[in-house]
């Protein structure tokens, strides 16, 4: 519940305090104020100086905000590189306006970590209540939009109500969009093939979702899935995509070297109905447990380990296989990693799509390839997008790529053609694939 990087409390710890808060409000107690503020560029650190240097920046930041925060006011750390805020009984927006902008004053003195000076970029995104929401959920989404648009922008802070009135309709009315969307099994899930190196032929697809809104055409994944962790509609987003591709991929895991991997987020990784909801999913489509695989990001998976332990270890022992995503870009703790029941880690595309120009990357992409290794877990290279990249990554030890040269996600009619015509095709899942 606690970080112990930054000793705040967590994403779901402030989120109760919020509810708390806003629940106990009478009219009498002014505004209330949550500020979102991101920090940037932790990547770039993490990648040129060492996490180490991050994780002392980010300590660094949480101190400089908490030396001039009032008793009554509550930080935490509810991201990777997002604090939030509460700020009550405020007379006028102006106060969150100071604050946000003492928050931006006091980060952009530079830190001094392991021997360099570091310059961060901090974003604010701002939301009141009961001016742009009033539960706490809607709140907390209103906050993110603003920072959202403070990022877009050379401001250092928004206000929720500057950026509705400009050019971020999307975002803002998604929501019930979305809603309505997954209500009417609107949305559409594509599979992305993944190659074993070995033999370099396909062993198995990760399903994304796709959703082309009638009101505003096609939406990024990376948006609305953001959304939805925000609103609570991720459970049932889950829920579909997750039988829709148990149900599409039905023929072809009669061949049983290939398996299916769903990406679960890690919001609902503390929700008791998931193991409920993934194991009458594997049963309806009569799924073997073990031709399933679960996908949690690394970033998020680390935000909350204890609370995420409880549930993949009982996935786990029901045979079906978790793997850690977007590997490389978060804070694992080599504690976590031998304790989480994972089998597999997927390193982060990012790494993989630059491994060829940066030498720095292909060292990230070797060491996380030998740490999976070490730890006797099976590696995916994701973003492999070029032919060079899939000698590289084999060359490297790496036991399964996936990428724009293998495949793109395509419908599952596609991914039928695809699987008897392309190059990586294999007899047992063509048998399967043509339903032979
Ligand atoms: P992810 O799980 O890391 O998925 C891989 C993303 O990389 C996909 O983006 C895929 O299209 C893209 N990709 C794969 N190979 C290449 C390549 O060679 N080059 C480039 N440029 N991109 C490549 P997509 O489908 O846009 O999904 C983005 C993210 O949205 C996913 O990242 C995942 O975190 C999330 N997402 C998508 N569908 C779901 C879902 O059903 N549930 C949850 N919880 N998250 C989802
Ligand atoms: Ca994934
Ligand atoms: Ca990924």
């Amino acid at each position: 519940m606690t970080d112990t990087l930054t000793n705040l409390p967590g994403r779901k710890p402030f989120f109760e305090e919020l509810c708390r808060r806003l629940n106990a409000r009478t009219q009498r107690d002014g505004l209330l104020a949550l500020l979102v503020v991101d920090v940037g560029p932790l990547r770039e650190i993490n990648t040129q100086i060492g996490y180490h240097a991050g994780d002392l920046i980010l300590a660094g930041v949480a101190d400089r905000i908490r030396a001039f925060l009032r008793e009554t006011d509550v930080l935490a750390r509810i991201a990777d590189t997002e604090f939030g805020l509460i700020l009550s009984s405020l007379v006028s927006s102006g106060q969150a306006e100071l604050a946000a902008t003492r928050v931006v004053s006091v980060c952009m003195q530079p830190f001094h970590v392991l021997g360099h000076q570091v310059k961060v970029r901090v974003k604010v995104g701002i939301a009141l209540h009961p001016n742009h929401a009033t539960a706490p959920e809607r709140l907390l989404c209103r906050a993110d939009i603003a920072l959202c648009q403070a990022r877009s922008t050379e401001d250092a802070y928004a206000f929720y109500s500057d950026c509705s009135s400009r050019d971020l309709p999307s975002v803002v009315v998604i929501e019930g969009e979305l809603e309505q969307a997954i209500a009417n099994s609107d949305l559409e899930v594509y599979f992305q093939p993944k190659i074993a190196l070995k033999n370099r032929m396909v062993t198995g697809v990760e399903a994304l979702t796709r959703w082309t809104s009638q009101k505003f055409g096609p939406v990024r994944p990376d948006v609305f899935i953001g959304v939805a962790e925000r609103t609570g509609l991720i459970l049932p987003l889950t829920v579909f995509v997750l039988n829709t591709a148990l149900r599409q991929c039905q023929e072809l895991t009669r061949d049983p070297g290939f398996s299916v991997a769903v990406n679960l987020s890690a919001v609902i990784l503390g929700n008791p109905e998931v193991f409920e909801l993934v194991t009458q999913a594997t049963n309806i489509w009569g799924f073997e447990p073990a031709q399933l695989t679960l996908e949690v990001t690394e970033s998020a998976l680390m935000a909350d380990p204890e609370t995420s332990l409880d549930l993949l270890k009982r996935l786990a022992e029901y045979g079906i296989n978790v793997s850690i995503d977007d590997f490389g870009t978060g804070y694992s703790s080599l504690v976590y990693l031998n304790k989480l029941p994972v089998s597999e880690l997927k390193v982060d595309k990012s790494f993989v799509m630059s491994m060829l120009d940066q030498e720095r990357d292909a060292r990230i992409v070797q060491a996380v390839i030998d740490l999976a290794h070490t730890f006797e877990l099976a590696v995916v290279a994701e973003g492999v997008d070029r032919p060079a990249t899939v000698e590289a990554v084999a060359a490297m030890g790496c036991d399964y790529a996936q990428g724009a040269h293998i495949g793109w996600p395509m419908p599952i009619d596609l991914l039928m053609d695809w699987l008897v015509r392309s190059p990586w095709a294999r007899e047992s899942t063509m048998r399967a694939a043509s339903g032979s």
